[in-house]
């Protein structure tokens, strides 16, 4: 059809460069090792940390929520679309996050640009660090606040913003709890003392901390012992927790607002009845089986290690995401390419996703990884790298 030239001529230019990249299909479920192409690899690019998309108990409660309640919803919350079971978990999800209330939503992205763009007006200021998270940056994008930008984990430049902007009714900083492309945490005690001296709102989206951090997973928050101390925490149900969704935790006034007018939630239909139980059975599992996830930093540590000792920069990861930076956007896509021939997969990632030249191979190990798969990975990553002159 024409009219899109304009676009094949952007695509064109991705191909040239070698930064364009077909979709990877599963033929398996998501577990520590997938087939893809027919052939079975070690998974090491999933967000799924503690092994939950396929437990037995998460996978049950989702088969028998279809049983009992059907395939979907049927309608938006606020219309005839929430059901006991919603409400039911939102409490559970309170008292687990040590919040006074919660409400998902239907992803962690639309929980960002749901809260962001709906509490903030143009008498108020966002400042946000430079590195968060794609759906923070939409979120601030829909809002009328002014905004502060500050370099990344910068505490003296985050000091800076909030004496710039003392004039404005609210100020809310905003930072990743654990940022996904270089697995870093955010400083977030000094973070909380900043706020308090000035008088600032703090949110943190602990997407990839969630199931991760803290006591059975609650998060940076709960890791850090700040709990009461930060007035917004988003949470993903689509990571460590296995399913799908958002949340956010926090002061019931905040979800009582929410309610009423975050757009997202207001106009998109609930999430279907086996997501909802899902959920629920996997929050059960960080609650009653906390090995999973001394399981992941034990394999985190592994790994780690293993890759530093072959020789790669592995950047300044604190947490089971470990960046392996090649440089170069198209070294990173032929990394990916020649670890898959490895029998590893593990994704290349470029601009405008990270900065220029700072392109990379992101892993992540998962609770489910047996020794012997690392160990195969990292042999894998030293053949490959050699091979590449990477290392
Ligand atoms: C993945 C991610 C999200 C989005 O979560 P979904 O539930 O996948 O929509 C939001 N914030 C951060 C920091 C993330 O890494």
């Amino acid at each position: 059809m024409k009219g899109f030239e304009y676009l094949e001529k952007e695509i064109r230019q991705w191909q040239d460069a070698g930064t364009y990249r077909s979709l990877t299909e599963l033929e398996s479920d998501q577990g520590a090792r997938v087939v893809i192409n027919g052939k079975e690899v070690i998974q090491l690019s999933s967000n799924n940390y503690l092994g939950l998309t396929t437990h037995p108990r998460v996978k049950q409660a989702a088969l028998e929520a279809i049983e009992r309640f059907g395939a979907g919803t049927g309608s938006v919350r606020t219309i005839a679309g929430t059901f006991s079971m919603h409400e039911d978990f939102e409490r559970e999800l309170a008292e687990f996050k040590h919040t006074e209330a919660a409400l998902v939503f239907q992803s962690g992205f639309t929980a960002n640009v749901g809260i962001l763009a709906t509490i903030l007006s143009d008498q108020d200021v966002v400042i946000s660090d430079e590195l968060n998270h794609a759906s923070i940056i939409d979120g601030i994008r829909l809002t009328k606040a002014g905004r502060r930008i500050y370099k990344h984990t910068d505490m003296e430049d985050l000091e800076a913003a909030l004496k710039e902007t003392q004039d404005a009714r609210t100020r809310l900083i905003v930072t990743d709890g654990v940022f996904s492309m270089d697995g870093d945490v955010a400083p977030l005690p000094e973070i909380v003392e900043l706020a308090e001296k000035y008088h600032a709102l703090v949110m943190v989206d602990d997407a990839h901390a969630s199931g991760v951090m803290g006591r059975n997973g609650r998060g940076t928050v709960d890791h850090f012992d700040l709990n009461g101390r930060v007035h917004i925490q988003v949470g993903t149900l689509s990571k460590a927790v296995g399913v799908l969704g958002g949340y956010v935790a926090g002061p019931a006034v905040l979800r009582d607002y929410l309610i009423h007018r975050a757009r997202p939630f207001l106009f998109s239909t609930s999430h279907p009845p086996a997501v909802t139980e899902a959920c629920r059975a996997a929050i059960q599992v960080l609650k009653e089986e906390p090995e999973l996830i001394d399981k992941l930093w034990s394999n985190t540590r592994m790994f780690k290690e293993g890759l530093a000792k072959l020789g790669f920069n592995t950047g300044k990861s604190d947490t089971p995401i470990t960046p392996v930076i090649v440089g170069q956007d198209a070294l990173a896509m032929k990394f990916s390419d020649a670890l898959l021939e490895e029998g590893v997969y593990a994704q290349g990632i470029a601009f405008p996703t990270v900065k220029r030249n700072q392109a990379r191979v992101r892993t992540i190990v998962t609770a489910a990884h047996s020794r012997e798969d690392l160990e195969y990975a990292l042999e894998a990553f030293g053949r490959a790298g050699q091979r590449l002159g990477i290392l």
